[in-house]
């Protein structure tokens, strides 16, 4: 498939043509100077429409800088999309407009190829909540949705994915600090594939040192500026006059800062100073997060680039593991042919690995996955967690017994599994200790009825369920259900549920499983983090991405609860908590 990718910033933009199977950029350009001598975003992007035309692309794929709250992942676009990257308006002034620009002009021009957005922040929205919150006011920055959002998403896995192929381990298998030092400049902790910590945050001003941007400032100076300076000037600079540029005196580009350097002039030695301090930082911080870390990984024109920033970076980080050879250092040069050159010594414990990005092919692979054309462009994300409360599922013998002849199931709440509902009918279950009432059947019915409890019911109620896969309830507990129609024994079908995630045949690609294999979830983001081992993975091309885990599990992980009348609550799919998977074992 080919995909059209559109980064429409505010004075300039820029275009290429991906062929996503092969990752060849058939054709590229920018249009600078946007605003300036009758260059419009409407002039840009016509004429970028009329250079592509002829290499036929299927899709359109618009960078979008700012996801908010609500993008966790690329999204075609319509138009309650386009209101909602509006809505982010605010947190990225800079550049949403623009990109929002672009979007409005190509889907008028090309009505009839699907458009789809792809967020620099949708990698790092499910970062913990103790990575993502300022410690301010709670109830004001949730207001003002100020928290670290990150950004450089698509660079970040991308990096992250090569040097997870290069050193021969799953991504989930590895801790990664991936380092984007370009004009713009982030760092990352990689964990399990995601992203756990990152340097920018409510905007990309914050972490490192960049080419004309400050990165950390304490607030207090902040404040002292737009004292003495007003919030405009401010702005401008902090943004355009700071970084590199703000410390040398000599503009953001720093082949000229090293050369000047290497000259004596002391600003410019300063700069790159302070600049290589402020990521050295970064790493050891990301280091003590995760715990260690088995890869740096280094992008961007200067981490791609510059020999003596990456040596002034790693050198003496032999205490984490880390030993740099020189002389692969000084050879090192990756391109579109060898993407990924490793410039550690050979006995290192954690490897340094210089790696090409290339956003626009993260952006074009995304948006064919969305459109659904791409192969292996699927980068393993998080997995949404639903919580379910204990709960009855009926056969038409069991549904007669307890509601009488012929009786019918009525749909309560539609659950996120297609067709799967919790119906309004409840039972009571029957144990030789005690009763619990109020037990909500699912629909529809089933060849055999099942009833799912947890291990703490179980004390309740004074029976043993076996934990068992759903449908194998053969051999399992006897249990005695109440309906308003009479009561049913049930030799069999009393069952712990084995905790499962539902996905599709494409899932377990992306996520390198199979049905039956058993995998290892690490649930992060919520007051107690813990991994859960012996999850079952269940694929069937109509469920939806979703792990099982009854309420005792949820408990433990302090995950919402189900409420008290056994209801089946679904916690919503967007919130903070997520649980990424680690492969265990293949079946
Ligand atoms: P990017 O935004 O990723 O394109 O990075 C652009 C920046 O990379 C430039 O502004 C330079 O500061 C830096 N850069 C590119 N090539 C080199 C090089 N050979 N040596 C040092 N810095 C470089």
């Amino acid at each position: 498939m080919r995909v059209l990718v559109i980064n429409c910033g505010s004075s300039s933009v820029k275009y290429r043509v991906i062929d996503v199977g092969s990752g060849e950029a058939l054709t590229s350009g920018a249009i600078e100077r946007i605003g300036e001598g009758g260059t419009t975003h409407a002039s840009a992007v016509a004429a970028i429409l009329q250079d592509t035309a002829a290499f036929e692309p299927a899709a359109v794929g618009h960078r979008v800088v700012h996801g908010g709250e609500r993008f966790h992942d690329a999204t075609l676009i319509d138009d309650d999309v386009i209101d909602a990257i509006e809505a982010c308006f605010p947190l990225a002034p800079l550049h949403n407009p623009a990109n929002l620009a672009g979007i409005r002009i190509a889907r008028e021009a090309l009505p009839t190829l699907p458009h789809v957005a792809v967020f620099d922040t949708a990698f790092h929205v499910r970062m913990p909540r103790r990575a993502k919150h300022y410690a301010i006011d709670l109830e004001l920055a949730n207001r003002l949705g100020i928290r670290r959002y990150g950004f450089h998403g698509p660079s970040h896995a991308y990096v992250a994915g090569l040097a997870a192929d290069f050193l021969q381990t799953d991504v989930s298998n590895l801790r990664l600090i991936t380092l984007h030092l370009g004009n713009g400049a982030s760092a990352c902790a990689i964990e399990l594939g995601s992203s756990i910590e990152t340097s920018m945050g409510l905007t990309p001003l914050e972490g490192l040192v960049m080419g004309t941007r400050c990165g950390d400032l304490d607030a207090g100076a902040v404040l002292e500026l737009v004292r003495q300076l007003g919030v405009d000037e401010t702005d401008h600079l902090l943004n355009r006059q700071s970084g590199l540029a703000g410390l040398s005196g000599l503009g953001n580009d720093l082949r000229d800062i090293e050369a000047q350097a290497a000259e004596g002039n002391d600003r410019a030695r300063l700069a790159i100073t302070v600049y290589a301090h402020a990521v050295r930082r970064y790493i050891g911080a990301y280091a003590a997060v995760m715990g260690g870390v088995d890869a740096i990984v280094l992008t961007g024109g200067i981490g791609q680039n510059s020999v003596q920033m990456r040596r002034r970076i790693l050198q003496q980080l032999d205490f984490l593991g880390l030993r740099l050879d020189e002389d692969r250092n000084q050879d090192a040069e990756v391109s579109a042919a060898t993407p990924v050159v490793d410039i550690s010594a050979d006995r290192a414990l954690v490897r340094a690995l210089v790696v090409a990005t290339n956003e626009e092919l993260m952006t074009a692979r995304q948006t064919a996955r969305v459109v659904g054309g791409g192969t292996d462009v699927r980068s393993p994300g998080p997995v949404p967690i639903a919580i379910s409360g204990r709960h009855a599922h009926l056969d038409r013998a069991s549904m007669d017994a307890l509601f009488g002849a012929g009786s019918e199931l009525t749909v309560y709440r539609y659950l996120s599994q297609p067709g799967q509902f919790a119906a309004r009918q409840t039972v009571s279950l029957i144990g030789p200790r005690g009763r619990i009432d109020k037990v909500r059947v699912l629909g529809p019915l089933r060849q055999a009825p099942q009833v799912e409890i947890s291990r703490t019911d179980e004390f309740e109620l004074g029976v043993d369920a076996p934990v068992r896969a759903s449908g194998k309830t053969q051999g399992s507990a006897p249990i005695t259900l109440e309906g308003p129609a009479g009561n049913l024994h049930l030799k069999e079908g009393l069952i712990c549920a084995w905790r499962h995630i539902h996905m599709t045949t494409r899932d377990a690609e992306a996520y390198g499983v199979e049905n039956g294999d058993q995998v290892e979830v690490a649930i992060t983001g919520g007051d107690r983090d813990l991994t859960f081992g012996d999850v079952l993975i269940r694929v069937k091309d109509s469920y939806l991405l979703e792990m099982h885990i009854d309420t005792d599990e949820a408990n433990a992980a302090e995950l919402s609860q189900g409420d008290s009348s056994g209801d089946l609550l679904y916690s919503s799919p967007d919130v903070a908590v997520s649980a990424s998977l680690r492969r265990k074992r293949a079946r």
